[in-house]
């Protein structure tokens, strides 16, 4: 398998520049520049992006000090080309938001946005409120007893409004869907 990175088209970025005017007016303020990649593979059925060998629709990168200096973006979101195509507008609007969602301003004391030596605004990575790392056969053996099982229940009990008010709509998950895991670093 061979992976073919690309630019990504200009619609991605211009998708992005809209998010964070309308959701994170602070990445804008300090001046954000972020650089897209897709990412394609030449084999059916492989995917190009995995972390932790599960794959990915899209990775989050924040750029060190170095690569700025060589001219490249604050973070960087490489896109599974493949499945970012089959995807519809709200879709990707929630695919990119998420990635953005991940850029955190780090900030001094009084709330000032810190900078690197280059000018360019310092990051950190805002981790998952929630991420999963279940075996089925593990909750089917221990039951309650696992951490599998206890994180469903808790899930289920606090996180109802957020995350199952969609799930009871469905009939079925769409074809495809699987977790999206973003790298952090
Ligand atoms: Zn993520």
């Amino acid at each position: 398998m061979s992976k073919k990175y690309s630019k990504a088209p200009a619609e991605v970025a211009e998708r992005a520049a809209s998010l964070i005017k309308k959701f994170h007016p602070d990445l804008g303020l300090v001046g954000i520049k972020i650089d897209f990649l897709s990412v394609a593979v030449d084999k059916e059925g492989e995917t190009p992006l995995s972390l932790r060998g599960i794959p990915c629709y899209a990775i989050v990168k924040i750029v060190g000090v170095k690569e700025r200096t060589k001219g490249c973006g604050d973070a960087e979101i490489t896109i599974d080309e493949e499945r970012y195509n089959k995807m519809d507008d709200s879709q990707k609007n929630a695919l990119l938001d998420h990635e953005i969602y991940h850029l955190n301003i780090v900030r001094n004391v009084h709330g000032i946005p810190k900078k690197d030596c280059r000018g360019r605004p310092k990051l950190k990575m805002r981790k998952h409120d929630i991420e999963f790392g279940w075996f089925n056969e593990i909750a089917t053996r221990h039951g309650s007893a696992s951490i599998e099982c206890r994180q469903a229940t808790q899930l289920m009990l606090t996180g109802k409004q957020t995350y199952f008010q969609f799930a009871l709509k469905m009939k079925a998950l769409p074809a495809g869907v699987e977790a999206t895991v973003t790298l952090v670093d």
